[in-house]
């Protein structure tokens, strides 16, 4: 598998909405919609992994990860 099929997968009931991987995405492919919930944008993202290191309660992975 490349890493382009690489899907992000974020664990809402971890997410501490900190913002901090809203802010290191370089493609703003990540938003906190009306729900309070943090989404992604797949057809923005480029599966960089940045967000995945950013985040401090580990809540996004790729989802061939466990
Ligand atoms: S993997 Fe990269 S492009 Fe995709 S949401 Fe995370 S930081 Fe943004
Ligand atoms: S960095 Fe982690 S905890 Fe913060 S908003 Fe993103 S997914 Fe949620």
């Amino acid at each position: 598998m490349s890493d382009f099929d690489k899907i992000i997968v974020i664990d809402v009931n971890e997410c501490v909405q900190c913002e901090g991987c809203i802010a290191e995405c370089p493609h703003d492919a990540l938003d906190i919609g009306a729900g309070g919930y943090l989404f992604c944008i797949e057809s923005l993202c480029t599966r960089c992994g940045a967000c995945i290191e950013i985040c401090p309660v580990l809540a996004i992975s790729f989802d061939d990860e466990d």
